[in-house]
């Protein structure tokens, strides 16, 4: 027995996509056949029934109706299937064979283009990874939005990639077998971002394979690029997957470290940057709190903007001067963000240009954005900054293509094409035409009865129609004398015959075929306008990314006038100075209600490292927090939560808060934080902003101020890094450095003791903290009396024993104790702690000044292993 053909016509299409589920279509239903529909009726729930193939067994075959299918689809995909679209691609013909069919498209997690797939805020991006023994690429691409882009590697891989992976938070990866290997071996790095990478063919990635690809796609390239072998494969898988010439995916950005202040992956995260340490949620970020943006365009380039945080003070303030100008014009920003609210995403919409799947309910919302643009545009031309002005330059109002989908396209037209009704009347003479025929027919009729009435003189002759005949004209048998030659006779009845003429065939095949016909008319004038559409995908785009950074500044204009922002200076001489200022998120929350505003002062000399000390909860972690949230939204162009800020350009920002467990990516917390403390002390540089929060709180008491002291000293250093530092700590024994290093300033959040109660009063005052409130802390938390009362016997213990006053040795090296406090207060004898003089001996021999911290967090953990 052999396949049936349209069976072997399946097989020879699955034979070619082997590594994808193969959607059949068969009329209204996409199929699935044999293995595929076993996997499908499994995962989506559907009866698994059977067809006859030509073959002893029915076929295991599972469906799904053809416009119902995108959830379909997006469950195979989030199980990590790829599904190929089978359509067809002529039209069924009765017994004329079978329908011809070819996959049109493989749709996998990054190539996903569906808009209700899709969050319409969030850009969704296939990356590629690619390793050699002496060189590393990486490229990304959102296909839904046409961005193509490379981040240069040329340093320190290991960080480079998990920064970009949780920047972009790709949805599909493609690598190499090296990659693969270096993957497999730092697990965490795509752990962090819960994805699969795909091993993708090594030809793809070859050097000048990929080069020939990437040029022939780009014009705005060059070879000095470091990711040609990832663009290369990229751009080879987009075309096999999608199998167009993706006409919107037009340019390459080149992602430079230089011109961005670096915000690395934890710091982002440990800010809440962009989503919430808890939960994972926008709600409660930076983000949540700054996007007040109307496009889906705005809200995905606003995220950019946090990413992407400015270096060049004149690019800054060109934003906050527009941001200023608007918010100085509160009806013009009520009119602006009005205009911006018709403006669909046209981002999207030129992708599915791009696609050929545009409906003419698009093209309306694409004429709807146009539409309303000379208006933005006479607004925004009445504001005098440059950056308008540029802005203005490249806002195209693409008024020729307006006015064709104005003329073209019907005022609320249908989605599906073969419904008709897409194009407006007027458009087309012919198309018209036909459509007058097919709605006037009846008065077409009258028309030649009245004429035929006429020319024979038979008074009482009738058109009329039936089924089975069509149209006809009857004439009673007494008038059959007066019929004039041209008429048919078609059928005689008692008391009439019945005629045809060539005319009334020709009134009756146009009336019968007009409604077909004005559906194909209107489909071939749609395809027209299609591509008409697709000629100006790049004008569509430069439209486009104004717009969105047009909502970007009303968005900063918004925030700064809700929440009474002031508009940053910026200075060359390396001071951060804000008064006033606030953290933008906890003064928002339920808990902010009262927040109390901070004053900063942090320059290159004497105010270098803040030392912030206080009870927990008083608010160090807020307020070292707000200041660098300040200083991040302020690079990237926005007011801030300040009565007044001078800010320095930074080339770095660096935050280590808090002591999250990572349990998910299998390290302890200290080593987390080991980890991160390292990536710091490596990388920062004087001009980098570093906020620290409790240091070494992961260890033992004596390990984790070891730690701190050292990391205190090698960041304050003009010789090491020399870089602006808040620290945040409960040990107060900390607050000595004051006086011993130079560049270092206590300060400490103020809480006022009223009997066995403390108020928080999140004052941040000159000076350092001498307890730690733990255990008020602990009441507040509502930890029951009878465990406080103990803690309080044994603390009173404790501090008898003057365990909590011991002061840290500066210089284990030395051995010699520095205490500013000139109280009697016991110190530390290493010889009590340390009884065994090998021990000693080993610190002695330790050489301070090449030690990095974690060389003497390893040494600690030596010392301890050989106490025990
Ligand atoms: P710490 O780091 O000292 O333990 P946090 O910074 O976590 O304390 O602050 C604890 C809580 O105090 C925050 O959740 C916030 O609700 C509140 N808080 C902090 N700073 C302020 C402030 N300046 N004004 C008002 N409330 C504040």
């Amino acid at each position: 027995m052999a396949l049936s053909p349209m069976m072997q016509q399946y097989m020879q299409l699955k034979e070619k996509h082997k590594d994808s589920l193969l959607f059949f279509r068969l009329g209204d239903f996409y199929e699935l056949f044999f293995e595929d529909a076993e996997i499908a009726s499994q995962v989506l729930e559907l009866t698994l029934t059977g067809r006859n193939c030509g073959l002893l067994e029915r076929a295991p075959m599972c469906g799904v109706p053809y416009h119902s299918v995108n959830p379909y689809i997006n469950k195979l995909l989030k199980k990590g299937y790829k599904v190929a679209i089978c359509e067809q691609l002529t039209e069924p013909l009765k017994g004329k064979g079978i329908v011809e069919r070819d996959v049109v498209r493989i749709i996998t997690p990054g190539t996903i283009i569906e808009e209700s797939l899709l969050d319409e805020k969030m850009n969704n991006y296939i990356c590629a990874m690619y390793k050699s023994e002496d060189s590393v690429g990486f490229s990304y691409c959102d296909v839904s939005t046409g961005e193509f882009g490379v981040i240069e590697m040329n340093d320190g891989i290991y960080s480079k990639i998990f920064d970009a992976l949780i920047r972009l938070h790709p949805v599909e990866i493609l690598v190499n077998n090296e990659m693969l290997l270096f993957l497999n071996e730092n697990l965490e790095l795509i752990k962090a971002i819960n994805i699969i990478p795909t091993l993708y063919d090594e030809d793809k990635f070859e050097y000048n394979y990929a080069k020939k690809i990437l040029f022939d796609k780009f014009d705005n390239t060059d070879e000095s690029i470091l990711s040609v072998c990832t663009s290369g494969a990229l751009l080879s898988y987009l075309k096999e997957t999608q199998k167009n010439s993706l006409a919107h995916i037009n340019s390459i950005d080149i992602m430079q470290d230089d011109k961005y202040v670096k915000v690395d992956a934890s710091t982002g995260t440990n800010l809440e940057i962009t989503q919430t340490i808890r939960g994972g949620n926008k709600r409660g970020s930076l983000l949540w709190l700054m996007d007040k943006t109307i496009t889906s365009m705005g809200a995905r380039r606003l995220k950019k903007w946090l990413d992407e945080p400015l270096r060049n003070i004149n690019d800054i303030n060109l934003r906050l001067s527009a941001v200023d100008e608007i918010k100085a014009n509160p009806i013009k920003h009520d009119t602006i963000r009005q205009y911006l609210k018709c403006i669909h995403d046209i981002e999207r919409l030129v992708t599915k240009i791009s696609y050929d799947t545009i409906n003419a309910r698009d093209c309306a919302s694409l004429k709807q954005s146009l539409k309303v643009l000379p208006d933005l545009i006479t607004e925004i031309s009445s504001f005098n900054n440059d950056l308008f002005n540029d802005l203005l330059h490249n806002l195209d109002p693409l008024d020729d293509v307006c006015i064709l989908l104005e003329n073209a396209i019907a005022e609320d037209p249908p989605i599906n094409p073969k419904d008709g009704g897409i194009i407006k009347d007027g458009y087309s003479k012919d198309l018209d035409e036909i459509r007058d025929i097919s709605k006037n027919a009846k008065k077409h009729v009258l028309k030649m009865e009245i004429a035929e009435k006429k020319e024979t003189g038979i008074r009482n002759l009738k058109i009329k129609y039936n089924r089975i005949f069509g149209y006809f004209i009857e004439v009673t048998k007494s008038n059959i004398d007066m019929v004039p030659y041209r008429y048919i006779r078609k059928q005689t009845l008692a008391n009439s015959e019945r005629y045809i003429t060539e005319q009334l065939n020709e009134l009756e095949v146009r009336i019968l075929s007009a409604q077909e016909k004005s559906n194909k008319l209107e489909l071939e004038l749609f395809t027209e306008i299609k591509s008409a559409l697709k000629e100006n995908i790049k004008r569509f785009q430069i439209t486009a990314k104004t717009i969105s950074i047009i909502d970007i500044l009303q968005s900063n204009a918004k925030i700064a006038a809700e929440n009474n922002y002031v508009r940053p200076a910026f200075n060359k001489e390396g001071i951060i100075k804000i008064s006033e200022g606030r953290h933008p998120v906890v003064e928002k929350s339920k808990e902010g209600k009262n927040f109390v505003p901070n004053n900063t002062l942090l320059n290159m000399d004497e105010n270098r490292f803040l030392i912030i000390t206080g009870a927990n909860m008083a608010g160090k972690s807020t307020f070292i927090r707000q200041i660098a949230l300040i200083t991040l939204m302020a690079h990237t162009g926005s007011f801030v939560p300040a009565h007044s800020a001078d800010i320095c350009i930074v080339d770095k920002i660096f935050s280590r808060v808090g002591a999250s467990d990572d349990l998910f990516m299998g390290q302890s917390t200290f080593m987390v934080e080991m980890n991160e403390l390292a990536n710091i002390l490596n990388n920062a540089t004087s001009d980098s902003l570093i906020i620290l929060d409790e240091i070494g709180r992961g260890t033992s008491t004596f390990d984790g101020l070891s730690i701190a002291w050292s990391v205190v000293e090698y960041i304050c250093s003009k010789k090491k890094i020399g870089a602006k530092t808040l620290f945040a700590t409960h040990y107060h024994q900390l607050s000595e450095f004051e006086g011993q290093v130079e560049g270092v300033k206590n300060y400490c959040v103020s809480v006022r003791e009223q009997g066995e109660d403390i108020i928080f009063l999140r004052r941040i005052v000159r000076g350092g903290a001498d307890k730690s409130f733990g255990i008020h802390v602990a009441k507040i938390a509502g930890i029951p009396k009878e465990v406080l009362d103990r803690a309080d016997v044994i603390l009173s213990r404790l501090e008898k024993a003057d365990i909590n006053k011991i002061a840290v040795e500066s210089s284990l090296e030395a051995g010699e104790i520095i205490n500013s406090n000139k109280d009697n207060q016991t110190q530390l004898d290493l010889k009590t702690l340390l009884p065994y003089s090998e021990l000693l001996d080993e610190i002695k021999k330790m050489d301070m000044t090449t030690t990095t911290p974690i060389d003497a967090f390893y040494m600690i953990n030596r010392l301890k292993d050989k106490m025990q």
